[in-house]
C-alpha cells in the first residue's frame, strides 16, 4: 500500500507543489481506506496461517469465494 502524497507531505512536515494536481477528472476510483475491506465471506479468502512457503517459492492462494490472489512468500527472501 503506498501513501497518499498529500498524506506523504503532511507527515513530513512538507509542502507539495503549489500546482499539485489533487484530482484531475472526476470519476470514481479506488478508495485507499476501504482497500483492506473485502465483504468476502469465504472461510478461505485468506491464504491459510503457518503456511511455510519453500526458499525461493510463493504460495498463490485463490479465494473460491471471489477469485482475489494472494501470494504468500518465502519469509527468507527480502525483495
Ligand atoms: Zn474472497
Amino acid at each position: 500500500m503506498h501513501l497518499d502524497p498529500e498524506l506523504f507531505a503532511a507527515i513530513h512536515g512538507m509542502e507539495l507543489p503549489a500546482d499539485f494536481d489533487r484530482k484531475k477528472t472526476s470519476g470514481f476510483e479506488d478508495d485507499p481506506e476501504c482497500a483492506e475491506y473485502n465483504p468476502c465471506a469465504s472461510y478461505s479468502h485468506n491464504p491459510p496461517t503457518g503456511l511455510v512457503v519453500p526458499r525461493g517459492k510463493r504460495y498463490r492462494h485463490v479465494c473460491p469465494g471471489c477469485g482475489k490472489v494472494q501470494f504468500v512468500r518465502s519469509l527468507n527472501v527480502s525483495c
